[in-house]
């Protein structure tokens, strides 16, 4: 038997799916000295109970991507290795018994085609055709895609396992991690019950306990253990092997074929956190009591579908405990709290699907350093300090739980763990009828309700009841003065002697300017993408105050910490809670500003693109001339502890403007019919600046070394293979909502990444790539036909190069 070691470069904890796959790609990407410890047996996890079905589709085309990739790895991986994988490509069916779902299906559909998936819609009598054993009484129709497919779980993680171990890595059983080593905020090694391992890197794949050996170092893995149940049926008459995977989300159940028989699970509205006070010792190979009564209605939901489960024998009923997390989500990448620590854990019940695809995206994420593609959805810097909180992380992964088969509502928000972060003006707002939303633990007005109406959102497929309040908040802006409360803001300051000099090679834009200087800039990575979109002003020779999106806050801040040069005096530090934000915004802006402040605020005394600090009552306020609606306007930050004040003088002032309070969904449309692109769906790491049309904000041609310049250098001097063009279509009952398929001339050159209704223009907008491998010219743009696939159905729509909607001529020289 070959020594323990006392070295390796990456330690992969935990040998389930995820574990092994990671151990597959990274050793295959030549990595040496690899080695997995599991602290029992190999599969001894929630990998050796699960389902086994192997669904591809997700809301985002990474992420569909990377499942695409493990039914493609499925498909070889005996071959490759020897070791049986169950893999069967019997497709999958997916099913709908109401008109909404079924637009939900065909929005699905047309999804898959922007991510080149096939997806077809199915009569209920083709979808019968397919699984006979159905009733389709209750059916208005279906969907099926026929590349999906069913595994054995425990056998293709062997054949990982198999594969891992044949291009070098080790995987040691029985090996508890018990704790791990940090110096300098880096890992250098675990300790395990066999002995320490110095390493450079630990991945922390160890599923349900991933929380627990997060907390070994310091690192926090938003998680909640939840009871998921299924039973095996001995064989049925009727089930052929071919069968394939079914979703029936209307009765919250999904069948699979097994031995002739059935698997038939599903997700309960109400389930059951397990494990809160931490997962039992010796808890391997292990299940948990079945619980027939919380599963009796799922039964009756699966008889109804399929009436001769009544007959058949059930061979075995499942209760296996599996991970979920707080957004539905896995959680992959490197943590923000340790360099050298990753983790690949959460998997929400999809992990034999993901796992292939995630452990390849891990494994390429340690190797390279960056994350190989934008896993923003995944990454584990989506969090924050909130998920921290164990009682908030359970209920709200509950709530998402209880909605794995409810319908996706468009603008859907979520209902639990709130309010947890509130902005100043929050009772305020309350008062004034805001409808909330929330984002990163900040509640957020979203809308406000007029005219008697409740700040309550109705979903629905098509326009929701907020429509024409959103359209007066939308109108308010553009035409007097509104008030965005944007105090949720992330906001940064990095101050010291080289504070310029780090900036200056985070960010692609100039922010080298004198004090009172603005700059709106990108923070590429070593491909040029878009790490982060945020605004930069210099506070002082040594100081500059940084201001990003809510959600981005964990992110941006890791991205920047990481990346200041070794060496270099700058520290960086959080300032969110500082300061309240309100976007003063519209060509009225102006009036109010100067009715509540004695200083030069006109355009010469204040041009765009320059901070000031103003006074208002005793409040000195950071005013920043910028605007992400196309309107005159200033950001005011606001020294919390002033922000009531500050926040009813300007509204007392602006009463003879007409100004109104506007929310986030007002914004949406106002930067769709302006043109400014969104991080996290128009613009991410996938994208460059030049990519997305902004090569305006980048000093490529000052001679200045930065992030990400090599590569965006090297793009400029050949023709962009994918492009930003905006779109828009006459149709006014087609509802817009984000990647529906864009086609030029009959052929499907990409999605679209944002969308959404302008209320000024009163046309549909979407924004989407369009792509070519033989570049994206302006000639093609102007010369191309396009139309786009909106739940399925073909639309004609016309693009667009420049915003639709401009009011410099009129209103931001005024
Ligand atoms: C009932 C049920 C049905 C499911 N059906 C499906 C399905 O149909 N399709 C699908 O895609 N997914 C399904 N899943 C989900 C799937 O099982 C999981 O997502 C997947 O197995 C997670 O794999 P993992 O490698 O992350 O975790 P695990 O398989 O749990 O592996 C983690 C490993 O880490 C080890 N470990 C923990 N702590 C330590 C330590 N300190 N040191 C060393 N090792 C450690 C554990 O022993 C364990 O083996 C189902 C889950 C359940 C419960």
């Amino acid at each position: 038997m070959a020594e323990f070691p006392t070295q390796a470069r990456a330690v992969i904890i935990g040998g389930g799916i995820v574990g092994c796959s990671t151990a597959y790609h990274l050793a295959g990407l030549g990595w040496r000295e690899v080695v997995l410890l599991e602290r029992a047996k190999l599969t001894s996890g929630s990998t050796f109970h699960a389902a086994g079905l192997v669904g591809q589709l997700r809301s985002s085309a990474n992420i569909t991507q990377l499942l695409k990739y493990s039914v493609e790895l499925y498909g070889r991986l005996e071959e490759e290795t020897g070791q049986a994988t169950g893999w069967k490509p019997n497709g999958g069916l997916r099913l709908a018994c109401n008109a909404e779902r079924m637009i939900e299906i065909e929005r699905q559909a047309t999804m898959a085609h922007s991510f080149g998936l096939e997806m077809d819609l199915l009569t209920p009598k083709q979808a019968q055709d397919l699984w006979p054993l159905m009733d389709i009484a209750d059916l208005v129709g279906a969907a099926y895609l026929p590349t999906d497919g069913q595994v054995n779980p425990s056998d293709i993680t062997q054949a990982l396992a198999k594969g891992a171990r044949s291009k070098g890595a080790r995987i040691i059983e029985d090996c508890p991690v018990t704790a791990i080593h940090i110096k300098d905020g880096r890992v250098t090694g675990v300790v395990t019950a066999q002995g320490d391992i110095a390493c450079e890197v630990v991945i922390n794949c160890a599923g349900q306990w991933a929380r627990e050996v997060g907390a070994l170092a310091g690192v926090v893995v938003p998680l909640q253990s939840v009871q998921h149940q299924y039973l095996i049926t001995e064989a049925i008459a009727g089930i052929e092997p071919g069968l394939p995977t079914l979703r029936d989300p209307d009765r919250l159940t999904y069948f699979k074929e097994d031995v002739g028989g059935l698997v038939m699970g599903g997700y309960e509205r109400n389930p059951i956190p397990w494990a809160q006070d931490g997962i039992p010792e010796g808890f391997h190979f292990s299940l948990l009591d079945t619980d027939v009564d919380h599963f009796e209605p799922l039964m009756e939901q699966a008889l109804a579908r399929v009436p001769a489960l009544a007959e058949a024998g059930v061979k075995e009923m499942i209760n296996g405990p599996e991970s979920f997390t707080p957004d539905g989500n896995f959680i992959l990448g490197e943590a923000p709290e340790v360099g050298g620590f990753f983790v690949g854990a959460g998997f929400n019940a999809f992990g034999i699907a993901g796992g292939g695809g995630a452990g390849k995206a891990l494994a390429e994420w340690v190797a390279g350093g960056e994350a190989p593609m934008d896993l923003w959805v995944v990454d584990i810097k989506r969090f924050a300090g909130l998920h921290g909180d164990q009682d908030f992380v359970c209920e709200r992964t509950l709530e998402l739980y209880g909605k794995h088969y409810t319908i996706a509502w468009p603008h859907e928000e979520h209902e639990s763990g709130r309010p947890r972060r509130v902005s100043p003006l929050y009772e305020r707002l309350k008062t004034q009828c805001a409808c909330f939303g929330s984002k990163l633990g900040w509640e957020r007005p979203n809308w406000f309700a007029t005219d008697g109406t409740t700040p309550i959102d109705e979903y629905a497929m098509g326009r929701q009841n907020w429509f024409p309040a959103v359209g007066a908040e939308h109108r308010a802006a553009r035409e007097r003065v509104a008030l965005f409360d944007a105090s949720s803001f992330a906001k940064f300051t990095v101050s010291g002697r080289d504070a310029e000099a780090a900036l200056g090679w985070i960010c692609a834009g100039d922010i080298a300017k004198p004090t009172g200087g603005l700059t709106y800039t990108q923070m590429c990575n070593q491909r040029g993408g878009i790490e982060c979109d945020l605004t930069v002003a210099r506070i002082a020779n040594d100081e500059f105050y940084i201001v990003t999106g809510t959600g981005f806050a964990t992110h941006d801040y890791a991205w920047i910490e990481r990346n200041i040069p070794d060496g270099l005096d700058a520290r960086l530090a959080d300032v969110t809670d500082d300061f309240a934000v309100f976007s003063l915004m519209g060509p009225r802006a102006r009036d109010v500003l100067g009715a509540v402040c004695g200083d030069d605020i006109s355009n010469d005394g204040f041009p765009f693109g320059r901070w000031r600090a103003l006074a208002i009552g005793d409040a000195q306020v950071r005013a920043l001339r910028i605007t992400y609606v196309g309107e005159l306007g200033w950001e005011l930050h606001v020294p919390t502890a002033a922000a009531l004040e500050v926040y009813d003088k300007l509204m007392a002032a602006g009463m003879r403007h007409g100004i109104a309070n506007a929310g986030y969904r007002a914004i949406e449309s106002l930067r769709l019919e302006k043109g400014y692109r969104a991080w996290g769906s128009d613009i991410g790491p996938d994208f460059t600046p030049l990519e997305a049309g902004m090569a305006w904000a980048v000093k490529l041609r000052q001679n200045t070394p930065f992030l990400g310049r090599e590569a965006l250098a090297a793009q400029k001097e050949s023709p962009l293979t994918k492009r930003l063009a905006c779109f828009t279509v006459d149709e006014p009952e087609v509802v817009l909502l984000g990647r529906e398929t864009i086609y030029c001339d009959g052929e499907r050159v990409g999605w679209l990444t944002s969308a959404g209704w302008g209320y000024t223009v009163e046309m549909n907008i979407g924004y989407g790539y369009v792509r070519n491998p033989d570049g994206v010219s302006s000639e093609y743009l102007e010369s191309g036909a396009f139309e786009l696939e909106v739940a399925t159905r073909r639309v004609p729509c016309s693009l667009h190069r420049a915003a639709l909607y401009d009011p410099k001529m009129t209103r931001v020289k005024a």
